[in-house]
This record gives C-alpha cells, sequence and structure tokens, in this order.
C-alpha cells in the first residue's frame, strides 16, 4: 500500500490480536491455565513476588481498601438524590450553591443545559456510568459475561475530501462513537451505525401521501463494506447483497494506479482481533451505494472491570453528535417531514415542509392534489435517529 497517505501523528500497524495476547500474557499470567480461578490478579501478584497464593488472599483481606470502611458508612454517596444537610465539606457546599443558582436563574439554567449539550460532557457521562457504578441493575447472566478481551473506541466522522495537498489535514466532523469488543464480528459494528440515509423511502409520494407501501432504503439495499489497511470487508449475509468492492478492485489493479493489492473478507466472519489497524487513520464504511462514513479506531485497551460487563451492550454508543433540526419553511416550528420540488408556495425549490402544513397546502378538503408538485418524505437526523 505504498501509495497510502497517512495523517500526521498514526500509528503504526497493529495487530489487535497480537496485542492483546502480548499484553494479556504480561499482564495476566494465567490467562489459558486456568480462567475460572477466584481471581487472576491475585495469582498474577503470586506469581510475580513468588509468595504463596494464600498470603496474597490473606494480605487482601488484612491490608485491602475495605478495611478502611467504618460501620456506619453511608453506601453509594454519589448516587444520593438530595444532599445531607450535616456534611462540612467546601465541595458538597458550592455543589449544593451550583444546584441553587439554577433553580432560582433561568437564564443561568438555560447556560448551563447548553454547556452540558457539549461532547466531552456526554462522554464524561458515558464513562463514569459504567456498570459496576449501578448496583441497581441485576447480575449480569454468565452466558453474557465477558472475560477477557480487548475494547477499541471506534469514531463515525462524516466524510470530506483529502484535498490534495499532502500537508493540509482534512477536519473530520465527529458523528458517532463506540466501544467495541475484540471478540465481536464486523457485522455487529455496522449494524450499529446509524445514518439517516438508511432511513430513506424512494418515490414521489405526491398523489397519495397516505401511502405506506415504500421500503426503507436498508431493507431493500443491503449491502456495504469497511475498507480497512487495503482489505475490502463485505457485508454479503444477505442472498441479494453485491460486493461494492469488485468495481474498486477492478479500477485499482489498472496499470499504472500504484494501489494495491486490495483483497476481500466478509464483514461477519471477521472479528475485530482479526483487524490489523492504524491507530487515528482514517478508514471507509460505505453503503447504500455511495453513503460513506469515515471510520477512525482511536484506541485498543484490554477490557476492564469498570466497564460495562453485559456483551449484549456491545458494540456501546459512546457519543452521538445533536445537529440542528431542518425546520419546516412555512410554520417554522416543527421538524421537516417532506421535501418538494416545484411547489407554488414554498420561497425556495426544493423546500421543506412539516406534516400539517404540507397537507393544508398542497391538498383540498377532499385530500385532492392541488398543483403539480413532486413530494418526497424526508428524514431529520436529528428528529428520527
Ligand atoms: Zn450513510
Ligand atoms: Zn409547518
Amino acid at each position: 500500500m505504498e501509495s497510502v497517505r497517512l495523517l500526521r501523528g498514526v500509528t503504526d500497524i497493529i495487530h489487535v490480536r497480537e496485542f492483546f495476547e502480548k499484553w494479556d500474557s504480561s499482564v495476566l499470567p494465567t490467562l489459558g491455565i486456568d480462567l475460572s480461578v477466584q481471581d487472576p490478579e491475585s495469582n498474577a501478584i503470586s506469581k510475580d513476588m513468588d509468595v504463596p497464593l494464600e498470603t496474597v488472599m490473606e494480605l487482601n483481606t488484612v491490608c485491602g481498601v475495605d478495611t478502611l470502611k467504618s460501620d456506619d458508612e453511608l453506601p453509594h454517596y454519589t448516587m444520593l438524590k438530595t444532599i445531607p444537610d450535616d456534611i462540612d465539606l467546601m465541595t458538597v457546599k458550592m455543589q449544593k450553591n451550583e444546584l441553587i443558582k439554577r433553580d432560582t436563574s433561568s437564564q443561568y439554567k438555560i447556560y448551563i443545559n447548553k454547556k452540558m449539550k457539549y461532547k466531552t460532557v456526554q462522554e464524561k457521562l458515558f464513562n463514569t456510568i459504567g456498570a459496576t457504578m449501578d448496583d441497581s441493575k441485576p447480575p449480569v447472566p454468565s452466558e453474557y459475561q465477558i472475560e477477557h478481551d480487548v475494547i477499541l473506541d471506534v469514531s463515525i466522522h462524516t466524510a470530506v475530501c483529502m484535498g490534495a495537498s499532502q500537508n493540509v489535514q482534512p477536519k473530520l466532523g465527529l458523528d458517532q462513537k463506540f466501544q467495541v469488543l475484540g471478540t465481536q464480528h464486523l457485522s455487529e459494528l455496522r449494524d450499529k451505525i446509524s445514518c439517516v440515509n438508511d432511513l430513506g423511502i424512494g418515490g414521489d409520494f405526491s398523489e397519495d401521501p397516505d401511502d405506506t407501501s415504500g421500503f426503507y432504503a436498508k431493507d431493500v439495499y443491503r449491502s456495504g463494506f469497511f475498507y480497512i489497511e487495503g482489505v475490502f470487508y463485505n457485508d454479503l449475509r444477505e442472498v441479494d447483497s453485491r460486493d461494492y468492492s469488485t468495481v474498486i478492485r477492478k479500477w485499482a489493479a489498472e496499470e499504472g494506479r500504484g494501489i494495491g493489492p486490495m483483497t476481500t473478507q466478509q464483514m461477519d466472519e471477521t472479528f475485530f482481533l482479526d483487524l490489523k489497524v492504524r491507530l487515528g487513520q482514517p478508514y471507509l464504511y460505505m453503503h447504500q451505494g455511495n453513503c460513506e462514513h469515515i471510520i477512525i479506531f482511536n484506541d485498543i485497551r484490554l477490557f476492564h472491570p469498570d466497564d460495562a460487563q453485559d456483551r449484549r451492550e456491545y458494540p456501546r454508543l459512546a457519543f452521538k453528535r445533536t445537529y440542528k433540526r431542518s425546520i419546516c419553511r412555512v410554520c417554522e416550528i416543527h421538524s421537516s417531514r417532506w421535501l418538494t420540488y416545484g411547489s407554488q408556495h414554498a420561497p425556495d425549490d426544493p423546500s421543506f415542509f412539516c406534516d400539517q402544513c404540507f397537507r393544508a397546502l398542497h391538498y383540498d378538503k377532499d385530500g385532492k392534489k392541488i398543483g403539480s408538485f413532486k413530494a418526497y418524505k424526508f428524514f431529520d437526523k436529528q428528529a428520527v435517529l
């Protein structure tokens, strides 16, 4: 892949399985011996320090953090709904003042709410509300418990033109972030990525806006692929799926292109552990024929007890960008539901209408179409995803 442009700061190629096994053999020496042993961490300490396991267990009991607790300790202090009055800590006082300020000043409340929308806050919340923090959840059934695994942080970005210059760093608009497990298939991530184009329903519905015979694009055009380090991971789970990569591979193989070699695999047969990736390098997810998303692996690390423990929660959505709604051009209140071409009631062409305004302006009292225009169902990204 000599012609591939690498972004500044990307890492060398990492083989995820190798990464996992190397770390695992040094951090968790018990792997492969007996995973059901009570406590792999104590086993590791016992081996490293060359002391019997019983001694480590005893030290755990005698010197563990639990010994720091007193009998009358309040449980789940951080989860309290109201702050008790008898606490004399400066941080608690400040927190109290903050809450009072928000309650008394509506302007300040709006300001704070705006700040809370920021992605950093969203991500912080996601990271703190881990499975171990929430004791109200029922225990995870054993078949869904995760033992040893790696977690990959994957971000999905809106596609941009990379530009011709090698020195210009492209601007990538962050759209979604996921945590996936190494032992999950690529297709599991594909199924979680939301794109408004999957919800498109083709065709002009101006004659009968109540017609519900259309199909979502995702149910009709189900093919797609990830392109990562010279490999097309195709989604061929459906019998009518196409290999989108055929035409690209044919083009790349032409003389003088200097690209390739490119190979193919199936995404539902490939684990994230099988991937070879560079952290920080943009790869491609393509579906619906030509809907492109940039996909970046930001981090690979070992699965930790503080992570969500239920396998069913992965791939786990860690962040989703909020977009401005596309509002109705008439009432400027409701989200757009219709896209029209040739409408005499619209200030622009094409134009956007909410359902009420669209029907009120384009149909008579018997529901008959007035004038000649075309109407397409419109799905607003912020409203439907
Ligand atoms: Zn898309
Ligand atoms: Zn409207």
